[in-house]
Parts: C-alpha cells; structure tokens; sequence
C-alpha cells in the first residue's frame, strides 16, 4: 500500500498519480469497448483498476459524497474542491463519452459481485428456476439479513445511531430487495426504478452535512468503520443470491451514472428482430438489462458481453 502521494500535488497529500492512473484506464476501457475485439481486455483492465485502488492506492471513491461537500467549499478551499471532484469530473465526462464503462469495466465493488456470476456452480444457483432452489435462495436470504442484523447490533457505536449505520441499513435494503426479485422476477424493473428515489435519499441526506458511508469504504478506505463493512458484507452476500442485487437496485453512483448516460455519445443496441429466450438472456447479461426483445439502458453497465453475444451492437451517435 502507497503510505504517501506519489505525484504529490504542490507539498499537500493530494496525489495526481491517482487522477491519471482513473483517467488512463478510462480511457483504455473506452477504447477497448469500442474496439471489435475490445471484449478481451476486459478482465485485465478490471483486474488492475481492483489491484490499483483496492491494494496500492486507497482513494477514496466516493463521488457523490465528496462531490456535494467539494460544491460547499467553492470559495473557501481550492483543495478540498479539487480533492472531491477530480475522480468525479472525469467520470461524468467519460460516461457521456462512453456509457457506464467504469460500472462495466472498472468499478472493483462491480468486479467483486460480478466474480460470482462468472463461477458457473454459483452461476447455476443464481439462475437455476427450479422451485426447491428458490426456496434454498429465500432461506440464504433470510440467513444473510439476520447475520447483517447481528453484525449491526453487536458492533454498533453508542452515539447517533442511524447516521452511523446508513451503509449497514443499505446493505440491508439490498437483501430486502433481493428477497422481492426472487419473490416475483417480474418486478425486477420496478424494483430498479426504486434506485432513483434512493439516489434522491442518499443526496438529501448528504446535503444536510451527514458524513454517509457506504459498502465502498470497506474496500477504499484507510479506516474500515464498522457500518460499511457490514453493507459490504450485505452486498456480496446478496451477490450471490441476485447476480449483483446491488448494482441493479441500490448502488447510489451507479443510479446517477445511469441517468448520464442516456445523453452518452456510445450506445448498446440490442439487435433488432432478433428474438432470444429469457433463458439466454439471463445467462448474458448479469444485471437483467437484456430480456427476450428489448434492452434497458438504464440498467445497462456497458459490459458489452451481449455484443460478443451477437445479441446487441455498439452504435456512435
Ligand atoms: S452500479 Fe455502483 S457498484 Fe455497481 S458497478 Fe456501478 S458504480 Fe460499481
Ligand atoms: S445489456 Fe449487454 S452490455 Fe449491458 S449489461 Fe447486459 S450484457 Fe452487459
């Protein structure tokens, strides 16, 4: 782990490495997404984006949180404003550029959830519809909340407790939410609408000063507070019942990159007149954005395996 800046910006604790290291795998991962072979490359940028910013560096990466609080100190701190809004301008720019590529292509809490779907027995369990195994599923749902419930209770802090606990109770609203999916599949979209008023939530509540943590900072932080690693744990543990529950219905950065990139410059298209089964759509796309006929783009991460499918194109306005 990098103790101190390696490009250290003027003689303050900022690093600049880390800006260009976010800039240049941004950049790569747009290439690549348009490239026809581009596909390959994928697990080796988000392999090193986890390794990066997981192990080496530790930026943190919240860029809601810091990009409101960097907004409050226009005026009145330089630094503080850069520090909050330099992993966040780049983000918006390239997701107007090129869609959700940092969901699809770096983001290591992503990565983590999407390692689940890519192990074919853990895969056979999130997908199989046999009505013994959705039964096994709801049960494992049941364990992993009253675990997070435990977790919560036996580690909680004496003072403030619900401005402590925000990543612990999203972390169990993703397990929540888990449980109506396997309920009633159908409701997946409705479910994923929710995201936005979730976003609307998470906004208002760091707009009023809470310093909110979530799942992110058991991964990115140098201190791991106890709230956010029970929502890591709640993420990770639904990952494996819902194919990345939390990026579907709850992840408050991906609601607001997915309401970006609607004016993105590169889309996926689902191929027109092409019909494929609910079946084959399930086992494509982790996120459900694909179904028999249609893509939604909202959900889309632009992981673009439905492209190497043959199911959709990549398209440039
Ligand atoms: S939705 Fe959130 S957690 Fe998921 S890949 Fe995007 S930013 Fe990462
Ligand atoms: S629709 Fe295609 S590119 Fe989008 S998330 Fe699903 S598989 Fe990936």
């Amino acid at each position: 782990m990098v103790e101190r800046p390696i490009l250290p910006i003027g003689n303050t604790y900022l690093d600049a490495f880390v800006f260009l290291a976010f800039f240049v795998l941004l950049f790569f991962a747009g290439i690549a997404l348009k490239n026809r072979k581009g596909i390959r490359l994928r697990l080796f940028v988000q392999a090193t984006a986890f390794v990066f910013f997981v192990f080496i560096v530790h930026r943190c990466f919240c860029a809601l949180r810091g990009t409101i609080f960097s907004f409050q100190d226009i005026g009145k701190n330089d630094l503080n404003v850069f520090n909050g809004l330099f992993i966040f301008v780049p983000l918006i720019a390239f997701t107007l550029m090129f869609g959700r590529i940092f969901c699809g292509w770096l983001c290591p809490l992503g990565f983590m959830q999407e390692a689940f779907f890519r192990n074919t027995f853990i895969k056979k369990f999130m997908l199989d519809p046999a009505p013994r195994l959705k039964w096994l599923r709801l049960l494992l749902s049941a364990a992993i909340f009253f675990a997070a419930i435990f977790l919560l209770f036996k580690f909680r802090p004496k003072t403030f407790f619900f401005v402590q606990n925000i990543a612990a109770f999203w972390g169990l609203v993703t397990i929540i939410f888990s449980v109506f999916f396997l309920l009633n599949q159908e409701a997946d979209l409705k479910l994923k609408n929710l995201r936005y008023l979730l976003l609307f939530a998470w906004l208002v509540i760091i707009t009023l000063g809470i310093f909110v943590t979530d799942p992110w900072c058991a991964l990115f932080g140098n201190e791991i507070d106890y709230s956010s690693f029970v929502g890591l744990f709640a993420v990770l543990a639904s990952a494996v019942i819902v194919p990345m529950a939390w990026c579907r219905y709850l992840c408050p950065l991906g609601a607001a990159l997915s309401l970006v990139t609607k004016f993105s410059q590169v889309k996926i298209k689902r191929k027109k007149d092409l019909v494929i089964s609910k079946k084959e759509a399930r086992q494509v796309c982790y996120v459900q954005a694909l179904d028999e006929k249609a893509l939604d783009e909202s959900s889309c991460l632009f992981c673009k395996r439905c492209v190497e499918a043959g199911i959709s194109d990549i398209e440039e306005l």
